[in-house]
């Protein structure tokens, strides 16, 4: 009877600690397996989903059957953190058999056919496109997207219009990749595509809390990146390396390894682990490798937001997160009298002057004198709704 009301009492005090972890459903984070190249799928506690790049062309069959095995409906939101191939090369596919809500990219021009057939296929299935421009009222401050239970993914790069790309870079493509926080709780994961050394500069000028407690390490661990300054602002506790066995281009680099383990970050790869999956409980990371001398789970710690300064924010202005619908792409002038259009083999049809009309490759198109004729055959896009 002592013991039973001994058991009553500290059951009583976990329950009522301060700690979230016994409050907090699990985030998942998986590092996909797609062998030269980056794609990472987010599944909130809620059970939002996010894509972050879609792998080279070579792993887009067995991408699209692991995402299909993990999500089901459309993705909420694919990211393409910046143009190149080894980040989009599965995403038509996926798209076209997994479906998506919303899109979102740089908006950075960039003249591949490949990136043209992703545009394309964005303008018929996707139900928004978008770019990470600053919310208007709060310039200062990142985009940022709630996905649940206060999980928040924040952009912290691209700032298009509130500053222009970064160019003159050793790859500009690169260089103006979205580089994303996601947080929970105590913990937090940054995504940072292929950023160069001049992106880290340009976001280490500017303050906020880029502490981490896992990076998807820059540019498959390319020797430029993950800068020693940049790594000393995000102290990572994990760092994950999206990378293929014996790649042509020598990644992970030693030179990024060494600067890695300077701060104490505890590193997987793809190409030696396979797929690593990271769970939060909000205090705590759980990584987890399919195969290979990382396959025991390793917990790290979650250390919370750090002290940054404040951020100049209007006053009077709230700053909290969005949820997950967006504000559109672009600007998009609510003028009377114009026409609308529809892709090729589209459902949906948008104002004349969206932004996506200007981006997609084909020219075959429906035009439609006005709306009411629009709405007869086609439904409203999202993204500049029509
Ligand atoms: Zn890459
Ligand atoms: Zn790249």
């Amino acid at each position: 009877m002592a013991f039973a009301r001994l058991l009553l009492a500290l059951l009583l005090l976990f329950a009522a600690s301060p700690g979230q972890a016994a409050s907090l459903r699990p985030l998942s984070v998986y590092f996909l397996d797609v062998g030269q190249g980056d794609a990472a799928l987010v599944v909130s506690p809620t059970g939002k989903t996010v894509l972050i790049d879609a792998g080279p062309p070579e792993a887009q069959i067995s991408l699209v059957s692991r995402v299909k095995q993990l999500v089901n409906g459309p993705l909420d939101l694919i990211i393409l953190t910046h143009p190149h191939l080894d980040h989009l090369g599965g995403m038509s596919r996926v798209i076209q058999t997994v479906g998506v809500r919303r899109f979102m990219d740089p908006g950075f021009d960039h003249p591949s056919d490949a990136y043209r057939k992703v545009l394309d296929v964005v303008g018929q299935e996707a139900g928004q496109v978008m770019t990470p421009t600053p919310n208007a009222a709060t310039p200062d401050a990142p985009l940022s997207i709630g996905l649940g239970e206060g999980a928040t993914l924040s952009i912290f790069w691209p700032r298009v219009p509130q500053e222009p790309f970064l160019k003159n870079t050793r790859s500009d493509a690169n260089s103006n990749s979205i580089v994303a926080k996601l947080t929970y709780g105590d913990t937090s994961f940054l995504f940072t595509g292929d950023a160069e050394p001049e992106t880290e500069a340009r976001l280490l000028r500017q303050p906020q809390d880029y502490s981490a407690t896992v990076l998807k390490v820059a540019h498959h661990g390319g020797r430029y990146s993950s800068t020693a300054p940049f790594l000393e602002a995000v102290r990572p506790q994990a760092a994950v390396i999206s990378c293929g066995a014996r790649n042509d281009y020598g990644h992970p680099t030693r030179e990024a390894l060494d600067r890695l383990g300077q701060v104490g970050a505890r590193v997987w790869r793809t190409d030696r682990d396979g797929e690593v999956r990271a769970v939060s409980d909000g205090e705590r990371v759980t990584l987890t490798a399919a195969r290979g001398s990382a396959a025991a789970p390793v917990v790290v710690r979650g250390l919370g937001a750090r002290a940054v300064p404040p951020v100049d924010t209007p006053r009077g202005t709230k700053s909290g997160p969005v949820e997950i619908s967006v504000e559109p792409r672009g600007p998009s002038p609510r003028g009377e009298g114009g026409r609308f259009v529809s892709l090729k083999g589209s459902k949906v049809f948008h104002r004349e002057d969206c932004a996506t009309l200007k981006r997609a490759k084909t020219q075959e198109r429906t035009v439609y004198p006005d709306r009411a004729s629009a709405m007869k055959e086609r439904r409203p896009s999202e993204d500049c709704k029509p």
